[in-house]
């Protein structure tokens, strides 16, 4: 279970990245990814994705 940022409407404000519980989203190259690794849609943590939850542009779906 993951999510992905769809970088094309993403403002790059940077919410996410400390939104995140798992340290799942990181800069790279000049946009933000999540590691489908680390994402774990936030289970144990929050009631759902933290991460969609703050994302001012919405751009944050499933994987
Ligand atoms: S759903 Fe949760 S664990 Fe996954 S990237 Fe978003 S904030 Fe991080
Ligand atoms: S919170 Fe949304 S708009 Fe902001 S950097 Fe993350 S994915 Fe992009």
């Amino acid at each position: 279970m993951a999510l992905k940022i769809i970088t094309s409407d993403c403002t790059v404000c940077g919410t996410c990245e400390f939104d995140c519980p798992n340290s799942a989203i990181r800069m790279k190259s000049e946009t933000y990814v999540i590691d489908p690794a680390k994402c774990t849609e936030c289970v144990g943590f929050f009631d759902s994705p933290n991460c969609v939850a703050g994302c001012p542009a919405d751009c944050i779906v499933p994987a």
